[in-house]
């Protein structure tokens, strides 16, 4: 961990044994693009799209949304840009599209509303298929998955945004489609849902909420949130494994990649990539530099088997210590 801040982004992240994790970083803000590339980041894990949404008093058009999407893609390319379609509802409401709801963490969200208001949808596939025209490095990814169903419905309009492009003029190339690991039910259809796209991330912030019934901005129950609880964990080993059972990637685009302890055991636990705020990203690098593969898989391992997050946290700590 001697290295500094600064000279670290001229160094890749490399564990001790030469394995290479890739970086990405999570961002939703144009100004990002400068501070991330003088980071080394390898690419953008999670573009929010809500966050361009959030700050207009309107639905941005085709023609407005093809601007932002384009300066991201550019401003990164050849580097991979992973955009993430709309994930507004929960607690990303948009002020001029009012939703009343008792729960709405289980509510009207991401994918669920997209699929409801489909010409919401079209128009920002659409525009992230005419950005990324030429480019070659758009990847897109489907929030708030719960069901396979919801996957069909949404690659089939991605095919509809393409061929109606296609059908203008205007030839993309389809890009590769992902899934985020983010509600319960997916952990036990990762086989199903491999058969219909090219990757996941798993996203830790609901993910975490949803199997502890927590809700993530309740101060009140804000110490029973803990990415490193036993069953977070656990759900997060079977993810990898059968994700990679079924020839596919996991990244993790929660906040957990970007806590350097808790990187470290998702590297044990065989995660492929992290994304994080771009402010984490030297940090996180520090850690994987001082660290083998081998010596993480056995920190995972022994994570798994304890009973408690304080136990988790302090193997984490201890070892961080040793490492220097
Ligand atoms: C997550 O849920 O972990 C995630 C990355 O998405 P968001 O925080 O935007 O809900
Ligand atoms: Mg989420």
């Amino acid at each position: 961990l001697t290295a500094g801040l600064e000279e670290l982004a001229a160094l890749p992240a490399l564990t001790l044994d030469g394995v290479h994790v890739p970086l990405y970083v999570n961002t939703g803000l144009l100004s990002d693009i400068s501070p991330s590339l003088r980071s080394g980041a390898d690419g953008v894990g999670l573009y929010r799209t809500e966050i361009p949404f959030l700050i207009r008093d309107g639905f941005p058009g085709e023609e407005e949304q093809v601007q932002i999407y384009r300066q991201v893609l550019e401003g990164f390319a050849p580097r991979p840009v992973t955009l993430r379609t709309l994930d507004v509802g929960g607690d990303k409401a948009l002020p001029y599209f009012p939703i009343h709801e008792d729960n709405p963490f289980l509510g009207w969200r991401g994918i669920r509303l997209m699929l409801d208001h489909p010409e919401i949808f079209l128009t920002q596939l659409r525009a992230v298929l005419r950005a990324s025209c030429g480019l070659n490095n758009l990847r897109l990814m489907l929030p708030m998955i719960s069901d396979v169903g919801e996957v069909d419905e949404a690659l089939e309009l991605i095919r509809r945004a393409h061929t109606e492009l296609a059908e203008e003029g205007i030839a993309v190339d389809l890009p590769q489609v992902g899934v985020m690991i983010e509600v319960p039910s997916v952990i036990y259809q990762i086989p199903q849902l491999a058969r219909r796209v090219d990757f996941f991330s798993v996203g830790t912030n609901d993910l975490t909420q949803y199997l502890l019934a927590v809700d993530r901005n309740n101060a009140k129950v804000a110490e029973l949130y803990n990415s490193l609880h036993p069953a977070v964990l656990q759900a997060l080993a079977q993810i990898v494994d059968e994700a990679h059972g079924s020839g596919r990637e996991v990244s993790v685009c929660g906040e957990m990649a970007g806590d350097p302890a808790a990187a470290l055991i998702l590297l044990g636990l065989g995660v492929d990539s992290l994304s994080m705020s771009v402010g984490s990203i030297a940090r996180v690098k520090a850690v994987i530099r001082a660290f083998s593969l081998g010596r993480a898989r056995e920190l995972a391992a022994n994570a798994l088997g304890m009973e408690k997050a304080v136990a988790v946290r302090s193997l984490l700590n201890n070892a961080l210590e040793e490492a220097g």
